[in-house]
């Protein structure tokens, strides 16, 4: 799935993704994950910065072991890193099992109709079909109960299960506030479940707790966010690189007077005679429109000719108003660019303007920019 670069002329904007960046934070973090292995994750496309060339680069830059949601994910993760080791965490989809050994995939097998289903095909076909044991420790999303992973660990240890799992694994609920009480009761409920798997390697550690280190380590960490430059754990500074550069084009300059609205729905009155830099990103990019402003709310900002503008009124489809009055006359013209994410501006800053987090920024960008890879 290589998308077709779109001409600058024909862009509304340009997104500018750093792999270099990409590399110094998997090194970042393989040094933080200490003797246990540090896996990556490249669900949602690398969180939206393009699996592709994302797991080309962690490949290179020693990472063996990828994660993904989705069997279509593991497909072009398995076309750029050929010799990859690839789970699939939302588990084993019905009669998917050819597939995912075909294309030599591991599934992250949640339940216990997973694992007899992956069992059967094994069992039938005659192979070892390396998979990951997913243990619900206090989350409710994927994953076994305690007891029926204390059963299945049994049929392990007596050798009835079918296949040999490649890896015992759990996710954290709450790994971003390290200081959390319901880490520790995850920590402990995956210890104990882990001992009953001898010999299996254990993972329970996000990007959150790769940094929090220790005991959360394990044999092998599965950071996602820190990769892309995410911050996380947000009480703490941001030790991460950024990675993304994101640029709007100034597609109108126009004064507007005191007194006038601006936008859909009138939510922002201007309070002074100012001049309005109209911006070629909306929410069909990704830019949130929770990340607007009103007469009661600041939204995000962004950076022209060196300075920080505040957005006014609410983000629409395509579009969107940046109130450019401070600058100073003939700083900019049309067509130049409004950086949006990047010169001090972090995913994690347009997050919070948005009410969101950074994930949810990084995998809502949209398909109309121009996209360049830094390497
Ligand atoms: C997404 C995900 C990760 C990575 O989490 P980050 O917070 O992005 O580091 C790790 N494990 C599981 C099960 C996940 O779903």
């Amino acid at each position: 799935m290589t998308t077709p670069v779109i001409p600058e002329t024909e862009a509304g904007g340009l997104l500018t993704i750093d792999l270099a960046a990409i590399t110094s934070n998997y090194t970042f973090l393989r040094k933080k994950a200490g003797a246990s292995e540090c896996a990556a994750v490249v669900k949602a496309d690398a969180y939206g910065l393009g699996a592709e060339s994302v797991a080309k680069t962690l490949w290179d830059a020693g990472a063996r072991t990828f994660f993904v949601a989705l069997p279509c994910e593991a497909r072009i993760v398995r076309a750029a890193a050929p010799d990859a080791v690839i789970y699939i965490l939302s588990g084993l989809t019905p009669g998917a099992s050819a597939i995912l050994w075909d294309m030599n995939a591991r599934p992250v097998l949640g339940s216990v109709a997973e694992i007899d289903e992956w069992a059967t095909f094994c069992r039938s076909n005659n192979l070892d079909g390396d998979a990951a044991i997913h243990v619900d420790t206090g989350m409710n999303r994927l994953g076994l109960p305690l007891d029926e992973a204390g059963a299945i660990a049994g049929r392990v240890v007596e050798g009835t299960l079918g296949f040999k799992p490649a890896l015992v694994m759990s996710h954290l609920a709450c790994a971003d506030e390290p200081g959390h009480a319901h880490n520790l009761r995850q920590l402990d409920a995956f210890t104990a479940i882990r001992d009953r798997f001898p010999g299996v390697p254990a993972s329970l550690a996000n990007s959150a707790a790769t940094l929090t280190g220790g005991d959360y380590l394990f044999d092998l960490s599965r950071p996602g966010i820190a990769l892309y430059g995410g911050n996380p754990i947000p009480a703490l500074e941001n030790p991460m690189q950024p990675v993304i550069r994101l640029q709007a084009r100034i597609v109108q300059i126009r004064p507007a007077r005191a007194g006038e609205t601006v936008g859909y729905g009138a939510t922002q009155t201007l309070r002074r005679p100012s001049t309005l830099a109209i911006v070629s990103i909306g929410y069909a990019d990704g830019l949130l429109r929770s990340a607007g402003a009103s007469d009661t709310g600041k939204g995000t900002d962004a950076v022209i000719a060196g300075r920080r503008c505040p957005f006014v009124g609410r983000v629409s489809m395509d579009l969107s108003a940046v109130d450019i009055t401070d600058l100073p006359a003939g700083a900019i013209k049309r067509g130049d660019y409004a950086t949006i994410i990047g010169d001090g501006i972090g995913i994690d800053d347009v997050a919070r303007a948005a009410g969101t987090i950074g994930y949810e920024v990084l995998t809502s960008l949209g398909p109309r920019f121009k996209r360049t890879y830094m390497s």
